[in-house]
């Protein structure tokens, strides 16, 4: 049998014939730069994710980026983030001239961990972290409650990177009572990534800013169009960050669907997790479970999206020998990631972050398996056999 990590076969399947629809009517109709699609798609991602305004974007590298612009981000500025994470949450830090500062993991979550951003924020006493980044990893929220808080304390706003996680939810203090909110409408900007692989993928690239803030959704309008308003007069500097209208008009069609595609990932994941189980993987045996953190806080109510499950990653024994064999078995796992930030190359030279030893622990040992929507129960009875064999 043949499991790859991912197949966007089953869910082409399913809409292609009004995928090809909806871009040759985009193409008929010459509107090919911003236009009624893009507009159509921000009012229903803003309203999805529970935002007032979103903008969109051409990657969510690009996202995460021109909210960092728009709070004016500069050379020499400290950025508070993950050390666990793809390289672009770090990247667009460093394009601007920025240094990122790393607190450690939790190792549960693979979150950012509050507990290690207060004593960093602590120790700032200059004020040079101007903004945190948490990311909401493998499509599960970051521990919002207290890093709002933390915000709050010490006056530094936070952009969500919800790039694996759009549709996810956290439970959130809202005046006094505790509710589920969305990932991406609780920092001052919320950023999504339309990256094909993402739980809603276009055709391309593509990426989106969500945020409740009226001002900051203009500034972020100009920012994506060199800064422009009216055409031809620049009061900033910004770049061309569009969104093309042919990844609109397509992901508008599977924003639809986004929400069963969810529960599928979902259904999934308690998959995996009861026949693992049943293959005898206990608590400290050589393959540890994801947890819902969420989740298990509030009970396992299905109608919630705790976690959207964007990778189903389980922390292992002998990881890489592992993946070695389920290669050879036909089955696609990938690392995400098999370095920490604080160890990539580029930063040789730039910046001295000391050990960050449950991000450097994670990128040891994590190994994604396939979770897609499509995937059937006998693949993953395949998989769980295929690993229990490898451990035998
Ligand atoms: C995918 C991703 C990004 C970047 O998104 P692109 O659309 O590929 O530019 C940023 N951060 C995280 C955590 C991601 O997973």
């Amino acid at each position: 049998m043949k499991v790859p990590l991912l197949d966007l076969k089953p869910q082409l399947a399913e809409l292609r014939k009004e995928i090809i629809e909806c871009v040759s009517n985009v193409i008929d109709s010459t509107h090919y730069i911003m236009g009624p699609e893009v507009t159509a798609f921000e009012r229903e991602v803003a309203d999805y994710s529970g935002a007032v305004h979103g903008i969109g974007v051409s990657s969510g590298t690009d996202a995460l980026l021109v909210a960092l612009m728009a709070l004016d981000i500069n050379r020499g500025d400290r950025v508070l983030t993950t050390p666990y994470s793809f390289f672009a949450t770090m990247g667009v830090v460093l394009r601007l001239g920025a240094v990122p500062v790393f607190a450690d993991i939790d190792p549960v979550s693979y979150n950012i961990s509050p507990t290690h951003m207060a004593d960093i924020l602590q120790r700032d006493k200059k004020k040079k972290i101007k903004v945190m980044i948490p990311v909401h990893l493998y499509g599960q929220c970051a521990d919002m409650g207290n890093i709002l808080s933390l915000s709050e304390a010490y006056g530094v706003p936070v952009v969500e990177d919800a790039a694996q996680a759009i549709g996810s939810e956290m439970m959130l203090e809202r005046s006094g009572k505790m509710t589920w909110q969305r990932a991406g409408s609780a920092g001052i900007a919320g950023c999504f990534s339309f990256f094909p692989s993402k739980n809603l993928g276009g055709i391309g690239d593509g990426g989106m800013v969500v945020t409740q803030d009226e001002v900051f959704a203009e500034k972020l309008k100009k920012l994506r169009n060199h800064g422009a308003h009216p055409k031809y007069y620049h009061s900033l500097v910004g770049g061309n960050f569009r969104l093309d209208p042919i990844q609109a008009a397509v992901l508008r069609i599977k924003l639809r669907h986004l929400e069963k595609w969810h529960q599928q990932r979902r259904c999934n994941a308690d998959q995996y997790n009861t026949l693992f189980a049943g293959a005898g993987f206990g608590e400290d045996s050589e393959v540890s479970l994801p947890k819902a953190v969420y989740g298990e806080q509030a009970g396992s109510d299905k109608t919630i999206n705790h976690h959207i499950y964007n990778q189903y990653v389980i922390r292992v024994r002998k990881r890489d020998e592992l993946r070695k064999f389920l290669a050879e078995k036909n089955i696609g796992t990938e690392v995400y990631y098999p370095l920490a930030l604080h160890q990539q190359e580029c930063l040789a030279g730039i910046l001295e972050s000391g050990s960050l030893p449950q991000a450097e622990k994670a990128a040891a040992e994590t190994l994604a398996l396939p979770i897609y929507p499509g995937l059937t129960k006998a693949m993953q009875e395949y998989v769980v056999k295929c690993v229990r064999d490898f451990y035998r």
